[in-house]
């Protein structure tokens, strides 16, 4: 059920120099019912208009579809951006308006043999939410492939919460996919190159695979192109754009 969402900010890290994690909680001491893979939209003011943003959220849920007292999200800085200014100086205790939860980029049933989810960016936030349900996926005997990509090492976002997933059950391959700068040491699933050329090793089979694509809008649309070009049909292919909207008026 979408709700206006009075939240204040219990919380904050960085994950990177580019990165924040904020974690929320509602003033009225409510959970926030969603599904994983879900967003929220967080206002802010914009001249004398009220302008949204919207984030996707990242807590690990304990289900697929859950209640949850803390919301974390993970902001990636824009640099003169409308939201950055206003997230970035917030501490601890400071309040934002919200609503949600909205979107549709989830897992439904039944159960596929075969994910892949790819991610640049904060794009991978929804994955992480779905962890838990992917695990009972997994147990089901899914397959699941988190293909994330990132410049070098410290835009792997998240990375400790994938790979112990990956060590709980064999059929999770996290593969971390370094356009720029590889690891010093690099670690056995390391690409060295974009989330596409990680896909190429794959072989797409249209009757066993799903693939959720998640982040910057040039990945998106360039994935989304290969995915088809390599036989995946479209309504098995599902985007998350992380594009910002136009400021809209109360
Ligand atoms: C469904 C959905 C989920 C999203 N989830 C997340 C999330 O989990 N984490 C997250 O960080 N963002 C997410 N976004 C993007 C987010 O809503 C904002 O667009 C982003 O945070 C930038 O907002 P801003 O107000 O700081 O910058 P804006 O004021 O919107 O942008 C300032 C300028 O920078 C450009 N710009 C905007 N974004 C980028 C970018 N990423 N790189 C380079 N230039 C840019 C704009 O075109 C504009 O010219 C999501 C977007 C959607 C639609």
């Amino acid at each position: 059920m979408l709700e206006t969402l009075d939240l204040e900010l219990t919380n904050r890290r960085d994950l990177n120099p580019d990165t924040a994690h904020f974690t929320f909680r509602r003033r009225d001491g409510k959970p926030l019912h969603l599904t994983a893979g879900q967003f929220i939209r967080l206002y802010f003011p914009d001249g004398d208009k009220e302008a949204f943003r919207s984030y996707s959220v990242g807590t690990i849920l304990p289900a697929n579809e859950a209640d949850t007292k803390d919301i974390e999200i993970a902001v990636s800085w824009v640099p003169g951006g409308l939201a950055t200014g206003h997230l970035q100086p917030m501490q601890p205790g400071d309040s934002l308006k919200a609503s949600g939860p909205y979107g549709r980029f989830v897992l439904p049933e039944p159960i596929w043999h075969r994910y892949l989810l790819i991610a640049t960016g904060t794009g991978v936030t929804p994955y992480r939410a779905m962890l838990n349900e992917l695990r009972k996926r997994l147990q089901a005997g899914a397959e699941v492939y988190v293909i994330m990509g990132a410049r070098d090492e410290s835009g792997l976002l998240y990375e400790a919460d994938f790979e112990k997933v990956q060590a709980e059950f064999p059929d999770f391959h996290y593969i971390p996919c370094l356009s720029r700068v590889p690891r010093g040491t690099p670690k056995p699933n390391d690409v060295h190159g974009h989330v596409q050329d990680a896909i190429k090793d794959l072989g797409i089979n249209p009757a066993t695979d799903i693939a959720y694509l998640c982040g910057n809008p040039n990945m998106v649309d360039e994935t989304f192109v290969q995915l088809k070009e390599e036989g995946l049909p479209v309504a098995q292919i599902r985007r998350e754009k992380y594009v910002s909207p136009r400021a809209r008026s109360n």
